[in-house]
């Protein structure tokens, strides 16, 4: 386990989580052959269907984001229901969280389209501009050391670096544009901005100003469930 993920959170509660989850994956042994990314992962005490899932939980409490586990079942427009994994009820955001090899995401993308608002382009009046936001979270994106031009350390130190390192969260929106995960400048919320406008205090943002640090800087904390027998993390 990560010592970030150790800080984040007192010690007693990760370990009874762990406890958790390793009777919950022992359970779930007729289905093994899987990624531990795809394995049943007991995260603050909530159980989540996968360590990505729960990956994606730890993030967000890093973020200072609320967030919700399955709080509602929707009825799409086609009729289909839908349970969209994670609600941000500061930012009026929703988070579909996909493994690799799972592609399907027509009901998130769906979801997105009949949540977003009709109002005029700059003239949006509605409590989430644009109306909320629906995002589709996927494995992180992992750390990249000889794209650090200021890490000066050896290539030994790096790879270790790396290798512990969470990488960075990605995502894609259901709207067909980018949209940055950054810290407010205003009201210092972390949000994804696919406007110049903040989600969380509505203020409108001018350029790379209004933000005080974003996706470069914003690291993936990998909640894995158990420690790898392989761990090479020295100990603290
Ligand atoms: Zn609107
Ligand atoms: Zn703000």
């Amino acid at each position: 386990m990560l010592q970030d993920d150790i800080d984040s959170r007192c010690l007693v509660e990760s370990i009874t989580d762990d406890i958790e989850t390793a009777r919950l994956r022992q359970q779930h042994q007729a289905t093994s052959g899987l990624a531990v990314e795809a394995l049943p992962t007991v995260y603050r005490g909530t159980v989540f269907r996968s360590a990505l899932e729960a990956s994606w939980a730890a993030t967000l409490d890093s973020l200072g984001l609320a967030w919700e586990y399955e709080p509602t079942t929707v009825t799409l427009p086609s009729g289909v229901r839908y349970i969209p994994d994670f609600h941000l009820p500061q930012i009026g955001v929703w988070l579909e969280v996909k493994g690799n090899g799972v592609p399907r995401v027509e009901k998130a993308i769906e979801y997105g389209q009949s949540l977003a608002c009709d109002c005029p382009k700059f003239a949006c009046t509605c409590r989430w501009i644009g109306g909320e936001l629906v995002l589709i979270g996927h494995p992180p994106r992992s750390w990249m050391p000889d794209y650090d031009e200021d890490d000066h350390r050896s290539n030994w130190a790096k790879a270790i670096t790396a290798r512990n390192h969470g990488g960075h969260p990605r995502w894609t929106s259901t709207r067909g544009r980018a949209a940055w995960l950054a810290y407010c400048a205003d009201c210092h919320h972390a949000t994804w901005f696919d406007s110049p406008h903040c989600r969380a205090c509505k203020r409108r943002l001018i350029g790379a100003e209004g933000l005080e640090s974003g996706n470069q800087q914003i690291r993936f904390h990998r909640i894995t469930g158990i420690a790898a027998p392989d761990n090479d993390t020295p100990a603290p």
